[in-house]
């Protein structure tokens, strides 16, 4: 046991003191042919390793066993590269690199460029990335909003969509099972990708599906991860696709499942984890550069932003490199639509905003948003990095907004607390400060926000709306823990409320999978590797909920027909959303001018009451329709008195 530790402590203390060059006055390569460049007569490979004595490229047969059949000394090259070609098709191959570095031959890893990898991601793959291409890849189509406000994004793991025995999906856990149609579960209902139609949503943003460390691809029968482990950033991952071992296959199936979707009118948002590497001194970064692409403390020790043992460098020039081409690629190659950035609080602002730059010349509007917190403490101050606080200084990149998800259900960091939805006192100025998406508003009082006491956003486009997403309890474990004495009716209504609020907020609307009806991980409050038991989509639940479902399909017709939910500018909210200020404790009211927005409804009454005390609320005229009712879809009729029961939502409009 001594022993052990002492090894450990002396492997740790050697890895520390190569950790501490901060690589300043490394050249930066500025070519754009790191990795493989690939042609039918030559294969050419770049890596960077600036601080190599030698380097070496070995050329395998399959992708996990066997001696190379070749090793090719690499060649020094400008700007701290190695080069090294191979005339010949070599189409099929697989291939790794190994660096000398002090004396001392270090591991051999595909580099971090590799665009195609074998089992497990241990070997890149020479292939002809044409060849990968779905049928009718080219005339492949983005659907296009007119906003970013627009959206309605639906979070979802690849693996959770089908797994579940009764989903009537054959590829279950695969990409491939996206692409399914026809699909229902054993009541007749739709599932898998013909339910997302259904639902209308417009954005399918998936959990990561590059290519991550956690499930052994190899396994027939899989274990479970979310996937927040990257190996290989610019390939997909292998479990997901129905041959690990051949790296074209994965690539194939993922571009099928872009196609179909956007067949569908679905746009895909990636979720991105460059903040860290799933490996730390074994990743392909520290095999190729130790130490460089990472964040140190004064003391030299790796920094830890990410509570995931390291944080990498964006303001460094070739990390920042790295993600900039990474992205690119991802949006050229595979047409992604979106990026969600993992604890994007731990990159620096300014690369944040040369990704958002060249990406909206590939694709302008791509929608990009992401955590603008992190999980502990960077050494780059907080000023520099892409925190919630600094959205406005980011150049059409968003944030989730932690105080409306809080706000409506109460803190994830405390299981008993509840919020507005579940009949907390006092919250009303967290839902006003989410229904404003963070923006000034003349009538919210910040002082008594939960989380942010001043206004962060500078437009409606800036924030993310929700009430739950794949971290914490789901919005309905939550429910249930923190109002234990809730009949399970009210639950529902509580639960029907949080996501009236979350579609009639302005800003962009998030839906973690399942919330439309019900989903539950038993509890479980972070599944990361759960068995399929708790993170599975039970499909059954569908039939069970299914008025849960309607009303949350109608909720999303409803804005994406109303542009007065989905305002472009602070302006426009500040000058037409008018809260009730007369409105009893636990109620909140507002009425919005449609007509200045352009909306067929010119004026437009929304009411939360997210109290357990039934109201009656007069109003003066009798022209307005009401179309929900407590938590119901009606048929527009005009109206005398509204009668607002405990934890619902109303709306009411004038033509
Ligand atoms: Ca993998």
């Amino acid at each position: 046991m001594h022993r052990l530790l002492l090894l450990l402590f002396l492997s740790m203390e050697s890895f520390f003191t190569e950790a501490q060059n901060n690589g300043a006055s490394f050249p930066e390569y500025t070519g754009n042919d790191l990795g493989l460049t690939y042609s039918s007569k030559q294969s050419s490979f770049r890596i960077w390793a600036p601080t190599a004595d030698k380097a070496q490229l070995r050329l395998y047969d399959n992708s996990i066993s066997g001696d190379p059949v070749r090793s090719i000394s690499m060649t020094r090259s400008a700007q701290g590269t190695w080069t090294a070609s191979l005339n010949g098709d070599q189409k099929g191959k697989y291939y790794t690199f190994s660096i000398e570095y002090k004396g001392k031959w270090l591991d051999e890893v595909p580099d971090p460029y590799a665009k195609a990898v074998g089992v497990n991601g241990m070997r890149a793959m020479i292939i002809d990335l044409l060849k990968t291409n779905p049928l009718g890849w080219q005339k492949d189509k983005s659907p296009q909003l007119k906003s970013k406000a627009d959206a309605i994004i639906y979070e979802l793991h690849v693996r959770d969509a089908s797994i579940d025995s009764g989903s009537g999906i054959k590829h279950k856990g695969l990409f491939l099972g996206l692409t399914e149609t026809g699909t229902k579960n054993k009541a007749g209902l739709s599932t898998g990708l013909d339910h997302l139609v259904e639902l209308g949503v417009t954005h399918i943003h998936l959990l990561p599906v590059f290519d991550y460390n956690s499930v052994d691809e190899i396994m027939q029968r899989k274990p479970y991860n979310w996937g927040y482990d990257p190996v290989n950033y610019n390939c997909p991952e292998g479990s997901y696709s129905t041959n690990a071992m051949d790296g074209n296959v994965r690539i194939r199936e993922f571009k099928q499942l872009v196609k179909t979707f956007h067949e569908k009118g679905l746009s895909v948002v990636m979720d991105v984890v460059y903040n860290h590497t799933g490996l730390t001194e074994k990743s392909n970064f520290n095999q190729l550069v130790p130490g460089y692409y990472y964040r140190h403390d004064a003391d030299g020790k790796l920094s830890n932003a990410t509570g995931c043992n390291n944080e990498t460098a964006s303001e460094k020039a070739m990390m920042r490199k790295f993600i900039l081409e990474s992205v690119l690629y991802w949006v050229k190659e595979y047409h992604v639509d979106g990026f969600r950035f993992d604890l994007m609080g731990v990159h620096d602002i300014e690369t944040m905003n040369l990704i958002s730059k060249e990406l909206n010349k590939v694709k302008p509007g791509i929608l990009l948003y992401g955590e603008g917190w992190t999980a502990g403490a960077s050494p780059l101050p907080d000023n520099m990095r892409a925190l919630k606080q600094n959205v406005s200084k980011l150049n059409g990149i968003a944030v989730f907004s932690d105080d409306i998800r809080d706000g409506i259900k109460g803190s994830v960091f405390e299981a008993a607390d509840k919020g507005f939805a579940s009949g907390k006192p006092g919250t009303e100025e967290s839902i006003k400060f989410g229904i404003v998406a963070a923006c000034q508003h003349p009538q919210v009082d910040y002082k008594k926000v939960n989380y942010s006491k001043a206004a962060y956003a500078i437009a409606p486009g800036n924030v993310i709306s929700y009430a739950e997403c794949h971290d914490n309890n789901t919005l309905w474990d939550k429910l249930a823990i923190s109002a234990p004495n809730a009949t399970p009716e009210e639950r529902r209504n509580m639960h029907k409320l949080a996501l009236s609020i979350v579609l009639t907020s302005q800003g962009i609307s998030f839906l973690h999978a399942g919330t439309e009806f019900l989903r539950s991980k038993k509890g479980v409050e972070n599944s990361y590797n759960s068995p399929d038991s708790i993170n599975e989509i039970d499909w059954n639940l569908k039939t069970i909920n299914k008025d849960v479902f309607d009303y949350v399909q109608q909720l999303i017709k409803m804005r994406r027909s109303h542009p007065a939910f989905r305002m472009q500018t602070t302006e426009q909210l500040q000058k037409n959303i008018h809260f009730d200020e007369a409105a009893p404790a636990g109620v909140i009211s507002y009425e919005v001018n449609g007509a200045a927005i352009g909306d067929s409804w010119k004026k437009i009454q929304v009411w939360f009451n997210g109290s357990n005390v039934e109201r009656t609320v007069h109003l003066h005229e009798n022209t307005w329709k009401k179309v929900i009712e407590n938590n119901l879809f009606v048929t527009p009729s005009t109206t005398g008195d509204l009668v607002l029961k405990p934890y619902s939502c109303s709306l009411l409009y004038k033509e």
